[in-house]
């Protein structure tokens, strides 16, 4: 099947191709892949071939169709569809189901996109490796020895494994891109209040975006603009006009641009070689087409990660209250008190990494402690939100690498302390904490010493400037 929406349609308007035949192909897809890599956990066969035919009855009577028509997309299990089971990969949402429909999902499905399944994801969207869902970890397609990425790992290996043509994720620290490295495809968060988070459940509402993951940076750039825009629903959504992305992309440009690289990333022990040594490449032939690519200072590195993991943990904590067996789903079949309903509940209902950090984030707001941690996370969270923007003023994006190693095996992070996992989102987390910058994770290198997997380049642009960001990956797609 084609690998971008607009040689679908193409091919569905020369009547060439039909909706059903790229249901099927998808569909098929699943059928053969799925037992082993695990990315779906529903996928709504019925419905979404009903739709295609609906489609092509509409295209043989020459009616308009949305501007979706022909994608087929698949939706990490933290974002609603009324009606759907969502469960955020974990058990404590029991048999629930979704009482309305997210805004972004809405938006694409009234201009005809057609979702084919949930997919699986680390529970409640934390995790760096998809080994943290109540239903079972999620393969990398390329190797099944090795891990996705998290937490978006489903949505990943979705696209990867051709199992749908573009699937949605969420980006808190760094899910959308860091498995979209990990699996050699596109990654787009735009900026923090782009797009409505009303139907996405919440893991750590200042931080979280929803964002794509794709074959090409025009699919990319379409969904997003769909999805973007002010929503009554949410009140931290921009009311700024979304740019037509898709269209600004197309545009062709000679403009030359002005990049920059954080020394203390390239340079950091963690990262390996290879990678550095790729994305130096990268860097000499945007510099020989005349583009600027600068090293740049950014002191705060080593305070990114514990930094994110504080705030994080502490918006969990309060979001993840909810889940106490009296709202929603599961309730342990034995509580009868109502201590019981809660200690029993969550004690069976949670996975350990998301106990984990409802502790730390109860821990690091608790009076003793508020100030030690949560109030310093605070500080040190705009003392980099400034310093990163003060780079941008000079720069278009900042370039660098998604992810410091390729896909790690299944087990490798997990065995170890729980810091080595949070370490794998040392160069993501900045986006997120430097106030929701857009950033994006271009699929451009195989590793030659670590059996051809795929690894990332990312690039971080300035508040709302995602524009801006595409067409400078564009460039560097262009040249490898
Ligand atoms: N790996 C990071 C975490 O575990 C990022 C997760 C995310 O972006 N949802 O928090």
């Amino acid at each position: 099947m084609h690998k971008s929406l607009s040689q679908i349609q193409t091919d569905l308007k020369d009547k060439k191709l039909k909706v059903v035949e790229i249901v099927s192909f998808y569909l098929e897809n699943i059928e053969a892949r799925n037992g082993e890599l695990n990315a779906f956990l529903e996928v709504y066969k019925e419905e979404a071939l009903a739709k295609a035919q609906e489609l092509d009855k509409k295209l043989s009577n020459n009616e308009t169709l949305g501007r979706l028509a022909g994608m087929v997309l698949g939706v990490k299990d933290v974002i609603c569809q009324k009606g759907k089971p969502i469960k955020a990969a974990s058990k404590i949402l029991g048999n629930f189901e979704s009482v309305y429909t997210a805004t972004a999902l809405q938006r694409l499905i009234d201009e005809d996109a057609i979702i084919i399944g949930s997919l699986n994801c680390d529970e409640f969207a934390m995790g760096s490796s998809s080994e943290n869902s109540a239903f079972g970890i999620i393969k990398n397609a390329q190797d099944t020895q090795r891990v996705p990425g998290g937490s978006s790992g489903g949505s990943a290996v979705a696209v990867q494994a051709e199992m749908c043509l573009a699937a949605l994720g969420s980006d808190t620290g760094g899910s959308v891109r860091q498995p979209a490295s990990f699996c050699g495809v596109f990654g787009v968060k735009p900026t923090y209040g782009r797009i409505s988070r009303h139907g996405l459940i919440a893991y750590a509402s200042s931080f979280d975006q929803i964002g794509t993951l794709s074959h090409n940076l025009e699919d990319a750039a379409l969904l997003t603009e769909i999805m973007s825009g002010k929503d009554d629903f949410d009140s931290t959504v921009s009311q700024k006009e979304v740019p037509a992305f898709s269209t600004e992309l197309a545009e062709k440009t000679d403009k030359k641009f002005r990049i920059a690289y954080i020394r203390q990333a390239l340079e950091h022990p963690s990262l390996d070689k290879t990678i550095q040594a790729s994305i130096f490449e990268s860097f000499e032939k945007l510099k020989a087409e005349g583009h600027t690519v600068e090293a740049v200072d950014f002191p705060l590195i080593e305070y990114l990660v514990p930094t994110y993991y504080i705030l994080t943990a502490a918006e969990a904590s309060s979001n993840l209250g909810r889940y106490d067996g009296v709202h929603f789903g599961w309730r342990h079949p034995e509580a009868q008190t109502l201590d019981e309903v809660y200690e029993l509940t969550r004690t069976y209902g949670f996975g350990a990494e998301v106990k984990r950090r409802i502790m730390l984030g109860t821990f690091v707001l608790s009076s003793g402690y508020y100030d030690a941690y949560y109030t310093k996370a605070q500080k040190i969270r705009r003392m980099v939100q400034d310093a990163t923007l003060q780079i941008l003023e000079n720069y278009d994006v900042i370039a660098g690498p998604t992810t410091p190693s390729p896909a790690f095996k299944i087990g490798e992070k997990k065995k170890q302390d729980p810091t080595q996992m949070y370490l794998a989102d040392i160069f993501t987390v900045q986006a997120n904490l430097a106030g929701g910058l857009p950033a994006l994770s271009l699929p451009l290198y195989k590793h030659k010493e670590d059996n051809n997997l795929p690894f990332g380049l990312q690039l971080m642009g300035n508040k709302f400037e995602e524009s801006e960001m595409l067409k400078v990956g564009r460039a560097f797609v262009e040249l490898g």
